[in-house]
């Protein structure tokens, strides 16, 4: 009976699970999605709590209230801008629980491991294991706790693939023979030796895609787990999390017009030699004050607002849509271009402008934004800098170079809010700052977007 219950709430975390995802991926119903999730989740706790051989409660308490002790804190005051090192960090609990329950349970099943079950606990301990020491990699390079950039060596692909290579045997060997427990040591300090050896080579810029690869890891290392506890809902949630995080990882990757095979194993974020240095370049930019701003602004019919990184640091977000009713105000049409990688993580602007009640259909994607663009009369770029480099389409040897990138450009004006002339994530100057039509209004996206209100309220 008690499993009975079990198996039909399993089903429905399961189908919230699907609906959580399928609501996530737009900004209307993403908070149902959020919703939706969570539910399940408590659906799943619950299902586990009656299952029959639960038997006693108390480390399962004491677990729950070790988890929340973590996490409340984690969810209440890490700042957005630094979400992808908290999400990587959230990947490294989930995937150490992952293979803590291979490793239990291959102790407690010998002697009668049979050998699908091992190879399942194999895959287990080997998936979870990488993404352990991946994520606090990821972690400790984004935080700056590490070298954010690539370490290379000669024949490190080689090291890399020998290390796998030795986890592989291992789990061939222990489908012949599961009572070698030493060999499963073995599988298990390889996997963990693989994810350090997996980041070294990456840089920075792409730990984010990273990121989401690790965690579509975590999700195949829950259904290993699944299929030996014979768990429907960890097997669901798993598939669901190893399939959503390896296709964010290809949307991201095209989006930055990077490839898997460059991401993996080609040292990324190393700026090209022939890249311009943007402290480096010596050529003139036109910079104004707010006033200056104001009158461009002025009589202007459409405006697209680009928001970028600097916003979320600056945490401008409530300015901008201030800025945004001030021009609406004074007879502008106003749209908010969004880059699919603007900011530090996936929908980073969508979610601190829907934070600032930005209607969501003043939020053009990529395409609708570059039509706009060309019509626009002002561009304002907020703390953009390298998703609107011109270097994207004209540089070949450029490290942005292929990447889609919102055309402000080819505005009639285009006003950037930045506080110098300093590069963003990729490293390298930008065309953009030295054209005819574009103004530099230098300071903090914040203070700069509430000067420009304040002189387009009194010019209106
Ligand atoms: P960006 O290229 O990193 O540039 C941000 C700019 O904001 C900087 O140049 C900085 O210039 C300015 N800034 C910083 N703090 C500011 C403040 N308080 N006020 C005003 N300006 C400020 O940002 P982006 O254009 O959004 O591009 C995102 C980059 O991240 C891309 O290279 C993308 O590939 C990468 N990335 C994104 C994701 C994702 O999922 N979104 C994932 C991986 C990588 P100053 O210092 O001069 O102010």
């Amino acid at each position: 009976m008690r499993d009975t219950v079990a198996q039909y709430l399993y089903i429905a975390a399961g189908l919230l699970f699907v609906f959580a995802i399928k609501w996530m991926t737009a900004p209307t119903t993403a908070r149902r999605g959020v919703l939706a999730g969570e539910a399940g989740m408590l659906l799943a706790v619950v299902g586990t709590f009656v299952r029959p051989e639960i038997t006693q409660y108390t480390w399962i308490v004491v677990g729950l209230m070790a988890g929340a002790a973590i996490g409340v804190p984690l969810a209440a005051f890490v700042p957005m801008t630094a979400m992808p090192q908290r999400t990587a960090l959230s990947h490294a609990f989930g995937a150490a629980a992952a293979t803590l329950v291979g490793v239990a349970e291959y102790i407690l099943r010998q002697p009668h491991l049979d050998r699908f079950t091992m190879v399942v606990l194999s895959f287990e301990v080997l998936l979870g294991g990488l993404t352990v020491t991946g994520s606090l990699m990821a972690f400790a390079k984004l935080q700056g706790l590490i070298q954010g950039r690539p370490v290379t060596y000669r024949g490190q692909n080689i090291v890399n693939l020998s290390v796998l290579a030795i986890a592989l045997t291992g789990i061939v060997w222990l489908a012949i023979d599961p009572s070698a427990a030493a060999v499963f040591a073995v599988v298990v300090v390889a996997a963990v030796v693989f994810g350090v050896l997996l980041i070294v080579p990456i840089g920075g810029a792409d730990m984010p895609t990273v990121i989401a690869l690790l965690n579509s890891y975590a999700g195949l290392s829950s259904v290993a787990m699944g299929f030996a506890l014979d768990n429907k809902v960890l097997e669901i949630a798993g598939a669901l999390d190893g399939s959503s995080g390896f296709i964010l990882a290809v949307v991201m990757c095209r989006a930055m017009n990077r490839n898997f095979r460059n991401i993996l194993f080609g040292a990324f974020g190393q700026v090209s030699a022939s890249s311009k240095d943007a402290q480096a370049d010596d050529r003139p930019v036109r910079s104004g004050n707010s006033i200056d701003g104001a009158a461009i602004l002025d009589g202007a019919r459409l405006v697209v607002i680009v928001p970028g990184y600097g916003m979320a640091v600056a945490q401008a977000q409530h300015k901008v849509r201030e800025l945004s009713d001030a021009l609406e105000r004074n007879g502008s049409e106003v749209r908010f271009a969004i880059h699919p990688v603007a900011g530090r993580m996936p929908g980073h602007m969508n979610v601190l402008l829907a934070e600032a009640d930005v209607p969501y259909d003043r939020m053009v994607e990529l395409a609708e934004a570059n039509d706009l663009l060309s019509r626009a009369d002002v561009a304002i770029v907020i703390g953009a800098n390298d998703v609107t480099n011109p270097a994207a389409r004209t540089e070949p040897g450029s490290p942005v170079y292929g990447m889609p990138i919102l055309d402000v450009d080819r505005a009639g004006s285009v006003l950037v809010i930045k506080r110098s002339m300093a590069s963003g994530f990729a490293g390298i100057g930008n065309d953009l700052y030295h054209l005819p039509n574009t103004t530099m209004l230098f300071g903090d996206a914040k203070q700069v977007v509430g000067s420009l209100v304040s002189d387009l309220g009194e010019n209106g």
